[in-house]
């Protein structure tokens, strides 16, 4: 089996490198544990090294569209500089190399539908970045196995990814009362040839950040908490009490709860991990596993399959999201997290109550 691996100095010099990227790599630092991990898994024998220069973390015309060759035994890596170009008569067995990091810029994930915003707009066109690029993945197809005496076969792809940890960056900028995002990118991307096949092997990191806004409203932090008063308690309740309908929405018009909020946009995080796990990670494989890849240009070649699958997973989770709803209201994933928040909101109500009938009827003094 043709295998390849990072010796330790090359694992070091990616994670300085991944250091001295933008903000947006920095913050997926936390993965880089679990992508090492998954690459010493990976490979074995022969070492790689990380691109000399580290390129932006989203743009897929800077990859080197010239794969560097590996020798099938190396005692130590050569210098970016001095490795030898890819010829169309070698045999591609033992080919590999690495790409940057394929990010989804800010914004361009999947969102939830604002709760003021009406269907139309709700349903109105995705971000450029989120539509099927499906189109691309064919442009190289060929028949899986490869012929080893021209340079312009191409291979089929094994999909070698596994999934990172979710992490849900906090602070985005919302409408009220919140919103959540699904921006997944994939580190540590490496391919190789073996056998006729090029395995894409990376890491698929669910990112989901999310925000939350008051829309001018109070916040009830708790039942006890001194905004509630004798006077108020009774229009509290109103505001935070579970509609009687699907999605059991509390109004809000002037009260809110803060903590509430943010639960429900971390529900849409957790919610995208879960279905990353059970749905996302197959599409991916299977958007990979229908792609090819030519040894000659193979940084580019994947570069454009791991980005179609990055639009293709933020499409599909778009779409169970909504799952066949018409707007925000019945979109089935805010029917889920509104069904999580909902206790939750009938306690707080509640105990606003409670403590607005004791305030107004103070237990008699003891004689
Ligand atoms: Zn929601």
């Amino acid at each position: 089996m043709q295998t390849f691996a990072p010796g330790p100095k090359q694992l070091q010099n990616t994670t300085i490198s991944k250091r001295s990227a933008s903000a947006a790599v920095a913050r997926h630092l936390q993965n880089s544990a679990s992508e090492l991990s998954h690459l010493n898994r990976s490979f074995s024998d022969i070492p790689i090294h990380a691109p000399a220069r580290r390129q932006p973390a989203y743009s897929k015309r800077d990859a080197n569209a010239e794969p560097e060759l590996q020798p099938e035994i190396a005692p130590a890596p050569a210098p970016p500089e001095a490795a030898p170009a890819v010829s169309s008569l070698e045999p591609q067995a033992g080919i590999s190399g690495t790409i940057p990091d394929i990010m989804t810029p800010p914004g361009e994930g999947k969102n939830t539908a604002p709760e003021s915003e009406a269907a139309e707009k709700a349903d109105g066109p995705m971000p450029v970045g989120a539509t099927p690029v499906v189109a691309n993945i064919h442009l190289n197809s060929s028949p899986p196995t490869a012929v080893h005496d021209e340079g312009n076969k191409t291979d089929a792809v094994i999909s070698g990814v596994t999934q990172g940890a979710l992490s849900q960056p906090g602070g985005k900028a919302v409408d009220p009362f919140g919103a959540e995002s699904y921006e997944p990118s994939f580190t540590g991307v490496a391919w190789a040839f073996a056998s006729g096949k090029c395995t894409i092997s990376a890491t698929f990191n669910p990112i989901c950040p999310w925000g939350t806004a008051s829309g001018g409203c109070t916040d009830v932090p708790s039942a006890t908490a001194p905004v509630v008063t004798k006077d108020n308690w009774s229009a509290i309740k109103d505001d935070l009490k579970p509609g009687a309908s699907s999605p059991f929405k509390s109004k809000r018009d002037k009260y809110y709860s803060q903590t509430l909020v943010e639960r429900h946009e971390k529900f849409h995080g957790t919610d995208d991990n879960g279905w990353t796990t059970s749905s996302g990670m197959g599409i991916i494989k299977a958007q990979l596993e229908a792609g090819s890849v030519a040894a000659a240009s193979a940084n580019a070649d994947v570069t454009a399959l791991v980005e179609a699958a990055r639009v293709k997973v933020i499409a599909e989770n778009l779409k169970w999201y909504k799952g066949g709803g018409a707007a925000h209201d019945s979109y089935a994933g805010e029917i889920r997290a509104y069904a999580d928040g909902k206790p939750e909101y009938q306690k707080l109500a509640d105990g606003v109550e409670k403590q607005g009938k004791a305030l107004a009827a103070p237990p008699a003094p003891g004689p």
